[in-house]
């Protein structure tokens, strides 16, 4: 029995390997492939009612709203409850029938599952649906508070007043922390090449020129933001759907499978985690572990430690992993 050692990696400071297609059977490949159809063909529109949604819900948090908000250090309570609402409404119009779509998909794509009944509303799917609605209203609001802080310390620093910082952030409300704090930068960096490149411009010039740049950024930022959330939401479905039709066909008995194989996408440049779980073939009712150990018995292997994941083949956010199923 051989004993690998999985090395723990910072997601932050991850070393990155390239796997050549040569060492990828063929039904690995053809599940990529799958996948990347499935995100090619159904992001755009999402990443377009992403952004008109998130346009409309930026009238929730007013420019007097998010001045308080930096003269107090909180945002409103009933100011948050309003996005969570509105945010709940944005997955039950957008996002729900997209992991609909895309997991129906995936079970469409399953072409040797002959007499196969795919049930989308079974226990599994409302499972996942829900976890995950609750999961991103979680991080959508604690992201809008976390970024109401940090921009709040720069207010008590002095670095701006209150009033300046609202109304040059306003456009980037819905944007994580980091994204804010990039455009908070921007701004400050824009007015003062203003001020430096134009001696005689007023204050309030500078200002005003300075939140226009820092508009038109917002806008790319929000475009960045629906992308990433459209790419790994279609992700995320499809590769559930994947693996709920393949445990649907094991219970309907139309299908004998008993393992299954991380595929890691051979055209990319893979991450260390991603790469350390490429072939490795678990039974089918385990979990994938990221950064566990892994420990080699006759023909299969099992993972302990590291953190567990819920769906195959995929590890973090931008993922293009898959995984392959077998007997
Ligand atoms: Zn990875
Ligand atoms: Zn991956």
């Amino acid at each position: 029995m051989s004993r690998i050692r999985i090395i723990k990696t910072n997601r932050r400071n991850i070393q990155r390997e390239s796997i050549t297609k040569s060492q990828m059977s063929a039904e690995g490949i053809k599940a990529l492939e799958q996948l990347d159809e499935c995100i090619n063909t159904d992001s755009p529109a999402l990443i377009k009612f992403l952004v008109g949604r998130f346009r409309a819900m930026q009238d929730i948090i007013s420019y007097e709203d998010l001045r308080d908000a930096f003269l107090s250090g909180n945002l409103d309570e009933s100011k948050i409850d309003e996005w969570r609402q509105a945010y709940s409404q944005l997955i039950t119009d957008i996002i729900l029938p997209a992991w609909r779509e895309s997991m129906d998909q995936a079970s469409i794509n399953q072409e040797d599952l002959k007499d196969f009944k795919w049930d989308n509303f079974s226990d599994n799917v409302k499972r996942f649906t829900q976890t995950r609605t609750a999961d991103l209203i979680t991080k959508v609001t604690d992201q809008q508070k976390d970024a109401i802080a940090s921009l709040t310390e720069r207010v008590t620093t002095g670095e701006f007043t209150a009033d300046e910082l609202a109304k040059a952030i306003r456009p980037t409300i819905g944007l994580n922390a980091p994204q804010q704090k990039a455009n908070a930068n921007y701004y400050a960096h824009v007015k003062a090449q203003l001020t430096k490149d134009n001696p005689k411009i007023t204050e309030a010039e500078a200002e005003s020129k300075a939140r226009e740049a820092a508009l038109k950024y917002a806008e790319k930022q929000q475009r960045y933001r629906a992308q990433m959330i459209a790419e790994n939401e279609i992700a995320l479905a499809y590769k559930t759907g994947v693996q709920e039709a393949m445990h649907q066909a094991v219970d309907q008995g139309v299908m004998k499978l008993n393992v299954k194989t991380w595929v890691t996408a051979g055209t990319e440049l893979v991450c260390e985690e991603c790469g350390a779980l490429n072939g490795i073939t678990i039974k089918l009712d385990d979990h994938f572990r990221i950064g566990g150990f892994i420990t080699h018995h006759d023909g299969y292997y099992t993972i302990e430690g590291g953190r567990e994941t819920e769906v195959d083949g995929h590890a973090h956010v931008k993922c293009k992993c898959a995984c392959t199923y077998h007997y």
